[in-house]
């Protein structure tokens, strides 16, 4: 049976970069992928670009990239920079992991140097809990979340310890071709993102002797020796 795999990111380009590749495995295997950004990461423009010309760019490009995917993209409303926890936050993205029957969440570290990514943890944490709390009154049955764990991102490293390694070279390729449809991959001057998660999958890879490899870690972190899954 299928499953259905959510990912969020506090920006586009989050959750696509740092989970896609697992992502694009799930899909190659049947699962049905659906992706969440919090906000469209619009402040980081390419040069002359205003975030109100840049957001729709972007919330083209992370539909483009689901659709490559065979999945759905979601981009909310909140302003970029400006993604705040609350409880109305939590419940909107429970809603739709219920909406979704969602089985498997992917989501950012705790720490971070970007405060929309600290609260894109604990509006993910929470929603899951709200998600797949039976007794919690929201439109939709409760999902039957089995799974969730945070992803490796560079600006989320503070106490950050993958230990959750992932095959992924059959579905790099994937990945790599419908990455390239968002901006800032191969654009961004502020950070090199493509090549960045692209060596870092080498390097992953070569820690479990495969060609690619991307990994997570489970929140609270508990500390657990190197271990390598097929699929969530
Ligand atoms: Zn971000």
């Amino acid at each position: 049976m299928s499953k259905t795999i959510m990912a969020v990111g506090a920006h586009t380009g989050d959750a696509q970069l740092t989970c896609g590749m697992l992502l694009a495995k799930h899909a190659m295997a049947g699962d049905k992928i659906i992706i969440v950004d919090l906000t469209a990461g619009e402040k980081g423009t390419p040069k002359g670009m205003t975030p109100e010309e840049f957001r729709p760019q972007n919330i083209a490009a992370a539909a483009e990239f689901a659709k490559g995917l065979g999945g759905k993209s979601i981009v909310l409303d909140t302003l970029d920079g400006e993604l705040q926890y609350t409880h109305d936050a939590a419940i909107q993205l429970a809603n739709i992991m219920r909406e979704n029957e969602v089985n498997a969440v992917l989501y950012h570290w705790r720490n971070s140097i970007h405060r929309d990514h600290i609260a894109a943890h604990k509006i993910t944490e929470d929603a899951i809990f709200y998600a797949s709390l039976p007794t919690y009154p929201l439109p939709h049955a409760p999902a039957r979340i089995g799974g969730f764990m945070c992803a490796e991102n560079w600006e989320d490293a503070e106490g950050f310890n993958p230990y959750f390694y992932y095959d992924v070279t059959e579905a790099f390729p994937l990945w790599k071709e419908n990455i390239k449809k968002l901006w800032l991959a191969e654009h961004s001057t502020s950070f090199k993102y493509l090549r960045y998660y692209e060596a870092l999958a080498i390097a992953n890879g070569a820690l479990i002797g495969k060609d690619y490899a991307t990994r997570f870690c489970s929140s609270p972190q508990c500390p657990a020796p190197r271990q390598v899954g097929n699929l969530l």
